[in-house]
């Protein structure tokens, strides 16, 4: 039997599913947890299915979560996906459930999970879902409402089909989303959309970044002043892409500073490869898209960091990729 087949017979014995996403979602994490929870609710009206995790106000127009009690996970089936490593699991009860399965596309250094489905080729854990509705043998079925999560998930991954994660596979099975009238263009104006405070740190960004001598560029975001501009540290999201805009820049890092003093960074790409360098930090992720976290940065560990990105780009001798 295929893994797509074992998910699904999981899913049939199961009277209560819970989906756990990771934290500080994106829309693909909120889009693939609520496609999936749309989609059994849609073919299994007497199961309980929920959706656990923070809620961001920012993409609450993909979904919002639910609030359960900790007797809820008693014999229940627990579904993490967009995941690639436990720590970074939203709502760290998804231990206490009967049986566990891992559905994700980032690559797989922590096969957590009873049944573990990985395909990194996809360019969304939503394209996965769609995926695992094809394969069901129409025990799986879309409506409306979870066409529009995946559809904002795969959007967000492939950011709006600009990145080279977009496979012909993932255009076909967009099409199937469309089928059911969503609003394509509504969404994609969502995702683009930037508030008044993101615009004035986006020029601050341009105006205080470094590049390096081999075009990798940098920026370090001080809690203060993230907060001067109305914005928490999870509210910087729509920063990251920015530094990437311009055009000579091959990969890029932004340091965000937590209200905690310590230190997320963004590393993205346009060729060379960064989930090394990611993974070095404690971190991990896509080859052109990854993330770490540092308890703190120093002068000195900020230098040795670009200096390690700034190799990075001088290194790379591929066309870019993004
Ligand atoms: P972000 O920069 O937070 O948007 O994350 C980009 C990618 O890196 C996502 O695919 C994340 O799953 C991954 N990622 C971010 N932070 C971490 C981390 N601390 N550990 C492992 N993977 C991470």
């Amino acid at each position: 039997m295929s893994i797509q087949a074992d998910i699904i017979e999981q899913i049939e014995k199961f009277k209560t599913i819970i989906i756990h996403r990771h934290e500080d979602p994106d829309p693909d994490a909120f889009g693939s947890q609520a496609g999936l929870a749309e989609v059994i609710r849609n073919c299994f009206p007497d199961k309980n299915v929920y959706q656990v995790g923070e809620n961001n106000a920012s993409l609450e127009w993909i979904t919002t979560e639910d609030k359960i009690d900790d007797k809820v996970y008693d014999g229940a089936l627990v579904i993490v996906i967009d995941t690639a490593n436990t720590p970074r699991i939203d709502d760290q009860r998804y231990k206490k459930g009967a049986f566990l399965i891992k559905i994700d596309h980032h690559p797989n250094d922590d096969a957590y999970g009873d049944l573990t489905w990985v395909k990194t080729d996809a360019s969304s854990s939503s394209e996965l879902i769609i995926d695992l509705v094809n394969n069901s043998n129409g025990k799986l079925v879309l409506n409306k409402k979870a066409a529009e999560a995946l559809y904002a998930g795969i959007i967000g991954d492939t950011g709006r089909f600009m990145f080279n994660n977009t496979s012909a596979h993932t255009l076909r099975v967009t099409a199937q989303l469309f089928e059911f009238g969503i609003d394509a263009a509504w969404m994609n104006r969502k995702l683009d959309e930037i508030t008044p405070g993101i615009a004035k740190l986006s020029a601050y960004v341009w105006d205080n970044m470094t590049i390096t001598e081999h075009h990798a560029a940098y920026i370090v975001l001080k809690h203060d002043l993230i907060k001067n501009y109305k914005l928490g540290a999870a509210g910087t999201a729509p920063i990251v892409s920015v530094l990437g805009k311009i055009d000579t820049v091959k990969c890029w890092t932004l340091f965000v500073q937590e209200e905690d003093g310590t230190y997320r960074l963004n590393i993205r790409s346009k060729g060379p490869i960064i989930n090394g360098l990611a993974k070095e930090y404690g971190g991990g992720g896509h080859p052109l898209a990854s993330g770490a976290k540092m308890d703190t940065l120093t002068d000195e560990q900020l230098k040795e960091y670009v200096a390690k990105l700034d190799k990075i780009a001088a290194t790379y001798t591929g066309e870019d990729n993004d």
